[in-house]
């Protein structure tokens, strides 16, 4: 994969890493939480639900359990993986994370106002877990992400 893209796929990722999506706590189908004043926002893709959380916590990077820290909600792009799971908050993330992990070279750098500069203590990748950045699970995670794709194809997203 071209390093430009991967670039641009993490620097597009800043802008869109506080919205989470989930299975809707009603229809269990995909529903995305956007952050809201003293808290966060769901709004259900499918059934159309629409719920407040309050605010009760910083949000944390899930270790084991695919979950929202934040509401508890289960996510909606997960898969297991190396007896662990591969997932992702959003979307983009997928994106990024399958860039991350499907690039040959990584760049050492990290961005900086939008231009990347060095992949050193960059937020994303101090995020990642260590298995998510071993090489010999690097085919598995791709396979789990394809099966992500596979299993949870994205509904249109409203654009608000
Ligand atoms: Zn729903």
């Amino acid at each position: 994969m071209h390093p430009k893209r991967t670039h641009l796929q993490i620097a597009k990722t800043s802008q869109t890493s506080k919205e989470v999506w989930v299975h809707c706590p009603r229809c269990n189908a995909a529903a995305i939480l956007f952050p809201a004043a003293e808290g966060r926002r769901l709004s259900c893709l499918k059934c159309a639900l629409e719920k407040h959380y309050e605010w009760n916590g910083y949000l944390t990077w899930p270790k084991r359990d695919p979950i929202d820290p934040h509401t508890g909600l289960s996510l909606w792009l997960k898969w297991p993986c190396c007896g662990q799971f591969v997932w992702a908050l959003n979307p983009t993330q997928l994106d990024v994370l399958e860039s991350y992990v499907g690039a040959d070279l990584r760049p050492s750098g990290t961005f900086k106002q939008g231009k990347f500069v060095s992949w050193q203590n960059s937020t994303y990748e101090n995020r990642l877990p260590s298995w998510m950045k071993l090489a010999r699970n690097r085919r598995s995670i791709l396979k789990a992400i394809e099966r992500i794709r596979r299993d949870r194809p994205l509904p249109a997203q409203e654009t608000s």
